[in-house]
């Protein structure tokens, strides 16, 4: 990892070199020069798009790599730019006063094992939009692919004539590299994408954080809905990166009326359904059993005393199967099974091709049980239904910030739908969807005494 710029053998080295970059940068560097530069990080990571999907599937051994391609040209394509940042002004006979948005400084951002170069380069697009330099805390289980991404994003920002260490990372990350970047006085602004681990211990640092967690969204389908689209389109949007992502489906609520329906349709579109003795056989493969937890009173209703079993976390259905002695299903990309609400897949965020799917006699059943399976992540949830009072009252109850109607929870970030790319929904800290608006703060100008006012 020699010679990859932004890439330190030292936290405090990235810091200070973001720091200064930052500094230049504000100081020397007009909003068109800006978006400039932005541009040459976009060209670059669609360049690269292929070679970072390759790089981060060999590295992690998680997910699908053509899904992680094509997330890394939506991030590459769609994060929003410089357009973004509005000026407000307010004008009186006393003089002008406008509002305008500025940077923090030096941001510190942490980023998942799960959505690794996305996470980078929608981060760095839109902090470096916004006027700001970062210091990246990356998985350690994606280090050498984040390096790799730093490097050529720096290179690409230095042949746009902007300065060098706008991006930075420290080669060897680990918790306690997140402590100094947390520390540091130099780091005005926190940003974490990751679970619940990671949110806590950046709202602890005393520092203003922006806190992107866990999420476990429902998805609902009623007797309205098209049936036939919405089998096709879950088993795409379920096993999409093998489930990896914070929004992907992990749970349908369907009405018993057209529960068998859907069921059909989802195994003519490359779902597999478990029989119950398969379940348990999955069930004991993919998941494991904490003792300890098991002792302790449950919270939402969770059977806390499951956990996902890392080594199948992001692994093909195919491979799941085979591993239970079910031989020859190689086109299969998720598996479904009819589940009781209680089953540790509807309550766990599993990120596996593995969806329960619950039968609920009511729509008003449906639901209460989908907003408790949410659990109050505020993340994201889904509704398959054509009756608009319906889709409203789910909207309004579940909160979430992303809520998707007819379709793959991923048209909530602009793949298949309309609207910018984020990497980072921040539900525990209330910003919601990021972009660079949310990484400036407001700054005002007032021009005091009268005058700048011709009407
Ligand atoms: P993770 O929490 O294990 O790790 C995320 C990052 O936080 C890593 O860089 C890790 O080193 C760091 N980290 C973890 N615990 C920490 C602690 N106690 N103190 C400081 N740093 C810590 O998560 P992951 O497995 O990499 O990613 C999957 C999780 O991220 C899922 O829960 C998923 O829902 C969530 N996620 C959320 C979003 C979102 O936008 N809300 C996006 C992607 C992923």
């Amino acid at each position: 990892m020699e010679n990859l710029l932004g890439v330190f053998n030292t936290v405090s080295e990235a810091i200070d070199a973001g720091y200064a970059a930052q500094k230049e940068f504000v100081t020397n560097f007009t909003l068109e020069q800006r978006e400039q530069i932005i541009g040459a990080m976009r060209n670059v990571a669609l360049e690269n798009a292929e070679k970072i999907g390759v790089m981060t599937r060999e590295e992690t051994n998680l997910g699908r790599v053509e899904d992680k391609i094509a997330k890394n040209q939506l991030a590459a394509m769609k994060t929003s730019g410089t357009e973004e940042l509005k000026t407000r002004a307010f004008s009186s006979n006393l003089g002008l006063t406008i509002e305008e948005r500025g940077p923090y400084g030096l941001i510190g951002a942490i980023t998942p094992v799960t959505n690794a170069g996305p996470t980078i380069i929608n981060n760095g697009i839109a902090m470096i939009a916004s006027g700001n330099a970062v210091v990246f805390n990356v998985h350690p289980s994606a280090k050498k692919v984040s390096a790799f991404l730093v490097d050529i994003l720096n290179r690409a920002i230095v042949e746009a004539g902007g300065p060098q260490n706008l991006i930075t990372m420290v080669k060897e990350p680990t918790l306690d590299t997140v402590q100094e970047i947390a520390k540091s006085p130099k780091t005005k602004l926190l940003v974490g994408t990751g679970g619940p681990g990671l949110v806590k211990a950046l709202l602890q640092s005393g520092k203003k954080a922006i806190g992107a967690g866990a999420g476990n969204p429902p998805v609902i389908v009623d007797e309205t809905a098209n049936i036939e689209v919405a089998g096709a389109t879950l088993v795409q949007a379920a096993s999409f990166d093998n489930n990896l992502l914070c929004i992907g489906e992990k749970e349908i609520f369907v009405l018993d009326s057209v529960a068998d329906e859907l069921i059909e349709a989802m195994k003519a579109n490359g779902a597999y359904y478990l029989n119950e003795e398969e379940v348990q056989k999955i069930t004991d493969l993919v998941l494991t059993v904490d003792e300890e937890e098991a002792a302790k009173p449950c919270t939402f209703g969770m059977k806390c005393e499951y956990h996902t079993n890392k080594k199948w976390v992001g692994q093909n259905a195919s491979d799941m199967l085979a591993a239970i002695g079910v031989e020859g299903q190689d086109d299969i990309r998720l598996l479904i099974f009819d589940a009781d609400f209680r089953n540790p897949f509807v309550q766990l965020e599993q990120m596996m091709p593995v969806t329960p799917i619950v039968r609920c006699s009511s729509f008003e059943e449906a639901i209460e049980l989908a907003v408790e399976a949410e659990h109050g992540n505020t993340h994201s949830a889904a509704i398959w239904s054509n009756n608009t009072g319906r889709v409203t009252k789910f909207g309004k109850v579940i909160n979430t910030t992303i809520f998707v109607q007819n379709g793959a929870t991923l048209a909530g970030i602009g793949y298949g739908g309309t609207g910018s790319f984020t990497a980072t929904i921040a539900g525990p800290t209330g910003e919601g969807i990021t972009s660079p608006t949310s990484f400036t703060r407001i700054r005002r100008f007032a021009n005091s005494n009268g005058g700048n006012r011709i009407v």
